[in-house]
């Protein structure tokens, strides 16, 4: 539990939340500014802040309720497709600091893009940097 995290006072009933699933570790509940009908939020119950700060079997038990519901989302909703997809850190768009994964029902012609279209421009790199960038993160 951390103070002022919404999230935090969602899993503690403080702050109503339209809940379709629930495990030990793990609460799924309609986001309240939905970008499509079914539009979620998979959380682990804990507070945690980045995707980085999970402890493994709890971002197991995050990412196996992603994996049950997303097609129990899209059946309910009749979506053709979903993106799934996590904010983690500011400059990618998180605004609540508690971790949280976006299932977001997606439908033919509904004017969406893919994840893709989340970053900006393209960078324009060298087979040498882009060796260099994977050996930075495997020594990371
Ligand atoms: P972020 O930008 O942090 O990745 O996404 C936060 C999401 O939480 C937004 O889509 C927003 O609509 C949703 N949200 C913010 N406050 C509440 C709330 O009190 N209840 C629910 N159900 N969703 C919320
Ligand atoms: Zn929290």
């Amino acid at each position: 539990m951390s103070e002022d995290c919404i999230f935090c006072s969602i899993v503690d009933g403080d702050i109503p939340a339209r809940t379709v699933h629930e495990t030990d570790g793990a609460l799924a509940f309609l986001d309240a500014n939905p970008l499509a009908p079914g539009h979620t939020l998979v959380i682990p119950k804990t507070h945690h802040g980045q995707i980085g700060d999970l402890p493994a079997d709890l971002a197991g038990e995050v990412f196996d309720v992603v994996t049950e519901l997303t097609p129990r989302i899209r059946s309910a909703v009749d979506a053709d497709a979903a993106n799934v997809g996590i904010n983690d850190g500011e400059a990618a768009g998180q605004e609540v600091p508690h971790v949280h994964v976006h299932v977001v029902p997606r439908f033919e012609g509904d004017g969406g893009a893919p994840i893709h279209a989340v970053a900006g421009d393209r960078p324009d790199l060298s087979d040498g940097e882009i060796d260099a960038i994977a050996d930075a993160i495997r020594s990371a």
